[in-house]
């Protein structure tokens, strides 16, 4: 068997070709693509079913290679100084358009650029040497895969190669921060906006100015079956979803027994892909605190509801 350093040579040899790449990342597997390659771009778009006015993150080793590609002001030094490498993405204005091509930001003068912390992650970017476009590693609207085995049976045929990081240790996605003007927390993720608060004071509520994080959809994250939220009693022949102390029993998932929303982000779309292969004619999900990462998970699971615009 190859031994990992030669896997991710491999690897970045594909990526160099226009090649896609089934990447490991903190939050959830993703599907990577040169940045800079307007043909690799176009086919990640086609691999995942995205539309293509729907920006794309680009993944960096760190911030030199961030400022590379980004603008960077005061606040996003303290932001990247404190999260980075981790799951944090900043909304900054475009430094170097051929960098990130035109398509990997929908035609957006601005680019979504973060560090991820994953060891293989930093691997492969250091062995490319360049942005890594890297969206979650599902089909468009599905939930993202938190393991290899569910990230190849979503897109595993696009890709030229891939690696296997383990299940994800956060299992959500970054938070996106937006600073262009005010700072506006574009959508929660796995650093909670109290920990964001702490270092630049109050964040501004996303507007539905479109243009600033056009990949808002409304349903996203889905599974097949119909999502039901805030159940504490299935009904017969649901799936449950439940958090804390719950009987065990078939068709029952229980995001975290301890009430651990940690965890409970680490199993969400691992459990939600398990409760949609059962059989179950709806997934019912029990109530889950909106405090700290209950805020990202709150969000994932009304957008897989189809719930929120
Ligand atoms: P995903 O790749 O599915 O994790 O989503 C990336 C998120 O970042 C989407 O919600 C995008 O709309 C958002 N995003 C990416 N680039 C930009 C940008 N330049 N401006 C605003 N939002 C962006
Ligand atoms: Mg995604």
């Amino acid at each position: 068997m190859d031994t990992p350093p030669a896997q991710v040579a491999l690897a970045a040899a594909a990526l160099k070709r226009g090649g896609l790449v089934i990447m490991p990342t903190e939050t959830v597997y993703g599907l990577a693509a040169d940045a800079g390659n307007p043909g690799a771009v176009a086919a990640l778009y086609e691999a995942k079913g995205r539309p293509a006015f729907n920006p794309l993150i680009s993944h960096v080793a760190d911030q030199a290679a961030a400022r590379r590609i980004a603008r960077f002001d005061e606040r996003a030094e303290r932001l990247a100084a404190a999260f980075w490498p981790g799951p944090l993405t900043l909304v900054l204005p475009i430094a170097d358009r051929a960098a990130v091509c035109d398509l990997a930001r929908a035609g957006l003068d601005t680019v979504a650029v973060r560090a991820p912390g994953h060891p293989l992650a930093q691997a492969l970017l250091r062995a490319f040497g360049g942005p890594l476009v890297a969206p979650s590693a599902n089909r468009s609207g599905r939930p993202s895969p938190t393991t290899l085995a569910d990230a190849l049976e979503e897109t595993g045929a696009s890709a030229a190669a891939a690696l296997d990081g383990g299940p994800c240790a956060v299992g959500l996605e970054s938070t996106v921060i937006a600073l262009l003007d005010a700072p506006r927390l574009l959508r929660p993720g796995a650093v909670t906006r109290a920990a964001i608060e702490a270092i630049l004071g109050p964040l501004a509520e996303a507007d539905d100015d479109a243009r600033r994080s056009p990949g808002r959809l409304a349903r996203h994250y889905a599974p097949h079956s119909p999502l039901r939220l805030e159940i504490t009693a299935p009904a017969p022949g649901e799936a449950w979803l439940a958090f804390g102390p719950a009987r065990a029993g078939e068709r029952i998932w229980n995001l975290s027994p301890t009430g651990d929303l940690a965890e409970a982000a680490a199993n969400l779309f691992a459990h939600l892909r398990a409760a949609d292969r059962c059989g179950a004619s709806a997934i019912a999900v029990a109530p889950i605190p909106r405090e700290g990462l209950g805020e990202a998970i709150n969000d994932r699971l009304r957008r897989a509801a189809g719930y929120v615009g």
